[in-house]
């Protein structure tokens, strides 16, 4: 990676594309983005849009909608494409649809001469991660989805407000596919650095470990609220993505729970599930393995399980 330009090409301009590059102007995360889109006159407007805030913002970044090859010097290619769920069509099908949509992404930049990182929003990402992986043939440290970094986020900001603390002062994952099937490891969850589950059990009662469980609930559930209110969600991702970002430019070594590909870490292989990772200038530097209670490794297992099935249902008619 070049450390003289920031280059990140974005490709779906849409909702969460556009959130994060909003983000990356405000923020001044990087100081090239281009926006590349089927629909080339919505990446253009998008682009005019965008440069016209450039006079208010802190940044002199350079932003254009432009074309696959303009991926060849980038140091990130974020996806945010895809297509959205039709009446009637199961997950499968729109997984399948949204398989195509990357071949149609991944391949071109690949040809492009792209040798950065991957960074896949797409949902349902785990998936759409391993595919990006698959179709790259990069190796799995430079290939990463945004996992459970809003779900953690979310979390936080629940844990925050139930505590009456700070949430950047709550530390606690999210764990397993970006879905249904995920959950959160209380054993591992700290306030500053005191365990979650001892502030419970010293409360006398003011704390419970019932109303952890709702919270629980709450993130799990947070995105079909969201979608219901106002159709979509997009700020949060778009600053989740911001954040892998910035832990990428900066070489942070942050631990972010991103989708990251496990190889024997909590017993699975091959597949990419949201775990704590460091992240750096080259990618998923390490997955950070933390000492799971037994049936916290068992959720997670399952949840890899789950993510295991849905891809090898695509991989019969795909790969
Ligand atoms: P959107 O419909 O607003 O935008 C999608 C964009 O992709 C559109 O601009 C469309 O033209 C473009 N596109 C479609 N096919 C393409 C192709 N073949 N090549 C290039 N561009 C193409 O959708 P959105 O609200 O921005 O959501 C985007 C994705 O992000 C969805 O899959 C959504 O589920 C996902 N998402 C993920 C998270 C997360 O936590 N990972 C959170 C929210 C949304």
């Amino acid at each position: 990676m070049r450390n003289d330009i920031r280059k990140v090409a974005l490709v779906g301009t849409g909702m969460v594309g556009m959130s994060y590059a909003y983000a990356l102007l405000n923020q001044a995360v990087c100081d090239e983005l281009v926006l590349i889109d089927l629909d080339k006159k919505r990446a253009m407007g998008e682009a005019m849009d965008l440069n016209h805030g450039l006079a208010f913002s802190g940044s002199n970044m350079k932003i254009y909608a432009g074309e696959y090859r303009d991926c060849a010097d980038a140091d990130i290619v974020a996806i945010c494409a895809g297509v959205a769920q039709k009446p009637g069509e199961t997950r499968l099908d729109l997984l399948q649809r949204n398989t195509e949509v990357f071949r149609s992404v991944v391949d071109p930049v690949i040809e492009s001469g792209f040798g950065g990182i991957f960074l896949v929003a797409t949902n349902p990402v785990d998936i759409m991660t391993r595919i990006t992986h698959k179709l790259s043939g990069f190796p799995a440290g430079r290939v990463l989805g945004t996992g459970t970094a809003l779900d953690t986020a979310r979390l936080r900001y629940l844990l925050g407000d139930y505590f009456e603390a700070d949430a950047r002062n709550v530390h606690a994952y999210v764990m397993g596919e970006h879905g249904d099937t995920e959950f959160v490891p209380y054993s591992q969850a700290m306030l500053a650095t005191k365990p979650i589950l001892d502030i419970c059990s010293e409360s006398s009662g003011r704390y419970k470990l019932s109303d952890l469980d709702d919270i629980t609930e709450e993130v799990r559930t947070a995105a079909y609220k969201i979608i219901d209110a106002k159709r979509a969600t997009y700020y949060g991702i778009g600053m989740a993505m911001t954040r892998i970002t910035k832990a990428i430019f900066g070489n942070e070594n942050s631990v972010l729970t991103v989708s990251a590909r496990l190889n024997g870490q909590y017993g699975a292989s091959d597949v990419f599930v949201g775990v704590p990772c460091f992240i750096n200038r080259g990618g998923v530097k390490k997955v950070l393995t933390l000492n799971l209670l037994p049936e916290e490794l068992e959720k997670l297992q399952a949840s890899c399980q789950t993510l295991q099935q849905s891809y090898d249902q695509i991989k019969v008619t795909h790969f």
